[in-house]
């Protein structure tokens, strides 16, 4: 089965042409445009920006992704879309392009949530995954635990009280004058560190519930950085800059891996999923990898490239659920919940 699976629910404009096998999924083309450059002088997504340029880039987006793959629209045995959540204008310019598409083309249509999407990503590193399975899915936006039944079924078992751990990373960038999105650079600049910084301390929750909180990280930066003379204006080949994106990394990642040995034993897990733009992360795929070894859980990470936001993930995602009878009357929803 061909799918073409097309995202747009935040920045990134891409297109992917996958083809559904016995073995998994198997990408055969895909482009992206990113938004970078339009949204870097603001230090984050501008939402009425983002559509207009989505506008603007997807014809060129979809037949990029045909041209490379070889292959005409009509081939095509099956579209998916993000249908959300996400920002709204962003949803709807290729959520109603799909619609028109599969429309004039007769191709059976279906709408993809955009977690589902992250998860499905996992499906080309691993397509034989054992289940249950734990799916860690951290993002810009996101940062919750689910507890996969399959590749289309998720339970939500914890997530963050406040921010998401991309946030902790894209502010910090900012606080530091490093640019935007935050979490490459913050990436590269850890990597390159001689030592790490002063360690940050986790947040006690009173209620004694599971979940994780990243607001208080951020002001424990912002603290650092105004306490340091010049550290905001300092860049990346200051010491001190890069010592404190190595420990920002290192305590999101601890952090993050932390429920997992008390959940897999709760829940019978086998695997262990990371997908989502974080899940690029140098430490969080070292500390995940080792963490697995440990428990014996199999790992799928999918390549940096699967883990933020694409269309190959959507198609993969869509390729498993069933196409919508009802195509026409669908409609993007900007918080879509999971199940519907
Ligand atoms: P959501 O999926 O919640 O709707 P989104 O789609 O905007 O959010 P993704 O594209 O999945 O998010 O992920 C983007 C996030 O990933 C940004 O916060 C970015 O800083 C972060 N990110 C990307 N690469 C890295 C990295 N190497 N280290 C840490 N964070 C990273
Ligand atoms: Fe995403």
């Amino acid at each position: 089965m061909l799918v073409l699976g097309l995202e747009s629910s935040c920045d990134d404009c891409s297109a992917a042409v996958v083809r559904e096998t016995p073995g998994g999924p198997v990408l055969l083309a895909m482009t992206r445009k990113s938004q970078d450059e339009l949204h870097g002088p603001y230090g984050g997504v501008v939402p009425e920006l983002a559509a207009r340029e989505h506008l603007l880039q997807l014809r060129g987006v979809i037949a990029g992704a045909l041209d490379k793959a070889g292959l005409p629209l009509s081939a095509m045995d099956r579209i998916a879309v993000t249908q959300g959540p996400g920002l709204v204008g962003s949803l709807l310019t290729t959520f109603s392009a799909s619609k028109a598409m599969a429309w004039r083309e007769g191709i059976p249509w279906v709408g993809v949530h955009h977690l589902l999407g992250h998860l499905n990503a996992a499906r080309f590193a691993v397509p034989d995954l054992p289940f249950p399975a734990l799916a860690l899915l951290v993002s810009g936006g996101h940062t919750h635990l689910y507890l996969a039944r399959d590749w289309s079924h998720l339970e939500l078992l914890q997530k963050t009280r406040d921010d998401a751990a991309g946030e902790a990373f894209d502010k910090t960038a900012r606080m530091l004058n490093l640019g935007y999105p935050g979490g490459p650079i913050v990436d590269t600049c850890a990597r390159s560190a001689e030592r790490a910084a002063a360690p940050f301390t986790p947040p006690k929750f009173r209620d004694g519930k599971a979940g994780w909180s990243f607001s208080g990280l951020k002001t424990a930066v912002r603290n650092r950085i105004h306490g340091e003379a010049g550290l905001d204006a300092a860049g990346v080949d200051d010491p001190r800059v890069r010592a404190l994106c190595r420990t920002l990394q290192e305590t999101v990642a601890s952090w993050l891996l932390k429920p997992v040995p008390a959940l897999r034993d709760e829940t019978g897990a086998r695997a262990l999923i990371v997908s989502g733009g974080v899940a690029c992360n140098s430490e969080l795929r070292a500390q995940a990898a080792a963490l697995a070894g440990k428990l014996g859980l199999v790992l799928a990470i999918p390549e940096p490239r699967f883990c933020t936001d694409n269309g190959a993930m959507i198609a993969a995602a869509g390729a498993i659920l069933a196409p919508a009878a009802d195509p026409w009357s669908r409609n993007a929803d900007p918080n879509l919940p999971l199940g519907a």
